[in-house]
């Protein structure tokens, strides 16, 4: 795997991130240390944390010992529901900081807008004061429908460059990923195999099976063509390398049309109304 074999997605204020990375949810701290050496030796350039994954530091330690410059690995982490709110979530970050062992992050984002709480305008005007101050560089959102974001974009100054949401062969949320369009807001697709459960899918095993390729191969391809970044998890050394040897071969159109079919509105993770 070359590295500049992942393309980057241009972000609306300027910077860049890799296409693909890895996720590292339920993992614990030195599994995710272990997972992210696997993921930097395969050619990952882009992990996805949150302070409340509770492994920050193993995948601080993980690129540490790399010997890959900071600058070269993207790094996503995001504030935690129970720490919303201005001055908390600044306190929130300085401590992530601390266990990732780094002056810069790549990108902050608020986890879920937890609306019974209603603090998600001033947690964002937080993220928007580390942006000025240079402590992060890029913010965005995860789990905010369309009406979270119109609020945003009505009452803070800077647009969100990402929304983290998830988005898999069974969900494929087409009106939030176009709401995101018309505001240059990219979308990032969490569970992309819905936690391993559609690898069982027909529709996709007959699919991989023309291209000779795995089903997770076949549908981290078609979330990378149908524009958006994405961040498979795995702690198996060889899915590791497996998810990211994805750029030896394309989807027809015809292809792409049969999986945008299997669209059945199915969450495997939970509807943001109901967190936090
Ligand atoms: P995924 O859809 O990435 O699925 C992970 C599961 O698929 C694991 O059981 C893994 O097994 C298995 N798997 C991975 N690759 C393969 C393969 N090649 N062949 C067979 N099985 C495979 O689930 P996640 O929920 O972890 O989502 C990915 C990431 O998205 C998270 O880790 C996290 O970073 C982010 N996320 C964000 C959320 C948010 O609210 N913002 C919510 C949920 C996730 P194994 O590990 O045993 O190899």
């Amino acid at each position: 795997m070359t590295l500049d074999a992942v393309p980057r997605i241009r972000l609306n204020d300027g910077n860049t991130i890799p296409q693909l990375g890895l996720g590292v949810y339920k993992v614990d701290d030195d599994e995710a240390e272990r997972s992210v050496a696997a993921a930097l030796q395969a050619g990952y350039r882009h992990i996805d944390t949150a302070e409340y994954y509770a492994n920050e530091a193993g995948v601080g330690r993980a690129l540490a010992s790399s010997g890959i410059a900071r600058d070269d690995v993207y790094v996503t982490t995001k504030v935690w529901n129970d720490q919303q709110g201005f001055d908390s979530t600044l306190s929130s970050f300085d401590r992530s900081m601390t266990k990732l062992g780094f002056d810069v992050l790549d990108l902050y984002l608020i986890h879920w807008p937890a609306p019974r709480q209603d603090l998600y305008v001033d947690t964002y005007r937080a993220l928007e004061r580390l942006r000025e101050e240079g402590r992060v560089r890029s913010i965005g959102v995860s789990n905010f429908q369309v009406h979270h974001l119109e609020r945003l974009l009505g009452e803070t100054d800077v647009v969100p460059v990402i929304n983290q949401i998830e988005v898999q062969p069974w969900l494929q949320q087409r009106e939030l990923r176009d709401f995101g369009d018309t505001r240059h807001i990219v979308t990032e697709a969490w569970s992309p195999l819905a936690r391993g459960r559609i690898l069982d899918e027909p529709v996709l095993t007959t699919l991989a099976s023309a291209h000779g390729v795995s089903v997770a191969q076949l549908v981290i391809r078609w979330h990378l063509q149908s524009g958006l970044v994405v961040i498979p998890k795995s702690v198996t050394p060889s899915r590791i390398a497996e998810n990211i040897d994805v750029f030896g071969f394309e989807l027809s159109a015809d292809e792409m049309a049969s999986i945008a079919a299997l669209d059945a509105g199915e969450r495997v993770g939970s509807h943001p109304d109901e967190v936090g």
